[in-house]
């Protein structure tokens, strides 16, 4: 077998730098030991020639990385157009951010399209498409009207919102019956399955069978594998990183007062704003914990040229300042905030140090930082995890201390309970979620996906060829007649 993963970005293993976001922090140990090639954009974009796209190659690990200069003409309406201001907010259930053209909808297919193009380029007779994230909604039908035959799947890292929701976004017709092109569709959690398996019933009136849909496409299955990590390779990072300068620095720094840790790129799903005002809350309510109790929040800049996380970013800094203003004191600072990114060699140790992790997005298809921070613990003292119900993260995590995000009082008591959480209570809690992760590593995760997806060439040839019906949406015609 020929696997060959294909994703908006590719990571480079380097521990000290920042991972891009949960994707390509999960993919990259996988795909370093399964030998398989990597296809993504290199952040690069080049003018010109669409039809040959430029790859730069270099090996990583067993496989190897394939990173394509994007067509410059389409890349702004592709990534913070149609993808990050169109899908990411009907994904995330805020249909009141969603702005989108026409043309970034023409932009996002055009790169599907280019992406299409430039894998002809990897294929093999016995290769397995692998397809990441809503980036590429459209790039399997891309690819089979490009005579590709071989098994290709797609793993969703982000939530499936209602279809209400996802009804908000421009073409969503469109796009999902492109989505039927795939094999397999993977999904984060039974809930998001269930919500683009509705759609396909009640939206494009076609039969759902245990999850099998059959279209002029062929058959196509949903599925749900949730993203997992290395914990113990997560573990012996967090220990290593005890003697890293800035977490020795950090633990001078806290004179024996207790630490709450959040980690999240500075984006709207992630509930930073309730967040903090649940410690303000809490500080409000409970000014005894003033001095216990602080918060290193780190908030990794994101797609900062798009207006709503321009606006979040001066949001969320006005209130620390706000709250910090009120609760600080000469030598006590509430909240360090800081806008910069850290390598997972550091910020496993920043996770180890602090004794209450807060994981509290509006939405998230999993988030892996929750994960992170349960692995980073020590056994024999273990920190507290809060977490949102509305993380794909809570239904394995389920002996965290589990929060509803928009309910500020009550995270401002669960974050108090947190902090005097008895040892044994602690350890219980821990040990059952160290017991998940070891079950549900991102290994297990890899490997269930591809047994599945390649399963999918047996079905194939068991039940032969399907009855082609006609097609759903116009055929392409010629470039521009092509979106409607
Ligand atoms: N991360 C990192 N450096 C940072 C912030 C985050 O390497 O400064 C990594 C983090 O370890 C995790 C990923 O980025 O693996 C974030 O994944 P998550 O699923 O929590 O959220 P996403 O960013 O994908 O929405």
């Amino acid at each position: 077998m020929n696997l060959v993963v294909v994703s908006n970005r590719v990571a480079r293993g380097k521990p000290n730098e920042p991972m891009t976001g949960g994707l390509a922090a999960a993919l990259l140990p996988v795909v370093e030991h399964s030998g398989a090639i990597w296809v993504g954009s290199s952040g690069r974009v080049r003018d010109g020639n669409l039809k040959e796209p430029f790859a730069e190659i270099e090996s990583l690990g067993a496989g190897a990385l394939a990173m394509l200069d994007l067509p410059a003409a389409h890349y702004g309406g592709y990534y913070e157009g149609f993808a990050n201001s169109a899908l990411w907010p009907a994904l995330h259930s805020r249909a009141d951010l969603i702005r989108a053209t026409q043309e970034d909808y023409v932009s996002y297919r055009e790169v599907n399209a280019f992406m299409a193009r430039a894998l002809l380029r990897f294929r093999k007779p016995d290769s397995v498409f692998w397809i990441q994230d809503y980036h590429f909604l459209a790039l399997g039908a891309e690819l089979r009207d490009l005579g590709v035959t071989q098994p290709i799947g797609f793993f969703l890292h982000t939530p499936w919102p209602s279809r209400a929701l996802i009804g908000g976004v421009p073409h969503h017709r469109e796009l999902i019956e492109a989505m039927l092109a795939y094999d397999l569709i993977g999904f984060q959690t039974e809930e998001d399955r269930e919500n683009f398996l509705s759609y396909i019933e009640h939206d494009l009136g076609l039969e759902v069978n245990e999850g099998v849909v059959r279209s002029h496409h062929g058959r196509m299955r949903a599925a749900v594998f949730p993203i997992g990590i290395d914990p113990q390779k997560f573990a012996q990072l967090a220990q290593k990183a005890m003697t890293h300068p800035d977490v020795s620095r950090l633990r001078r720094s806290l004179n024996g007062e207790k630490l709450a840790i959040g980690v999240d790129r500075l984006d709207y799903s992630k509930g930073l704003v309730n967040r903090i005002k649940a410690f303000d809350r809490m500080w409000t309510a409970q000014p005894q914990l003033a001095r216990t109790i602080s918060l290193l929040q780190i908030a990794t800049p994101s797609r900062g040229a798009i207006e709503a996380y321009g606006n979040l970013q001066s949001e969320v800094a006005k209130l620390v300042t706000d709250v910090n203003g009120i609760h600080g004191e000469v030598d006590w600072t509430p909240i360090r905030y800081l806008n910069k990114g850290f390598g997972q060699a550091v910020l496993a140790g920043l996770y180890r140090t602090a004794q209450v992790g807060v994981v509290t997005p509006l939405q998230d298809g999993m988030n892996l930082v929750a994960k992170e921070y349960v692995a980073a613990q020590n056994p024999a003292d273990p920190g507290v995890l809060v977490l949102s119900k509305f993380a794909g993260a809570a239904n394995e995590l389920d002996t965290a201390l589990i929060v509803n995000p928009h309910d500020i009082d009550g995270m401002a008591k669960t974050i108090a309970t947190a902090v005097s959480m008895p040892l044994t209570e602690r350890r219980m809690r821990w040990e059952a979620m160290m017991e998940k992760l070891n079950a549900g590593t991102i290994e297990q995760w890899f490997n269930d996906f591809v047994e599945a997806l390649r399963e999918t060439q047996f079905v194939k040839s068991e039940i032969g060829p399907i009855v082609t019906e006609p097609a759903l949406w116009p055929v392409r015609s010629s470039q521009g007649a092509r979106y409607h």
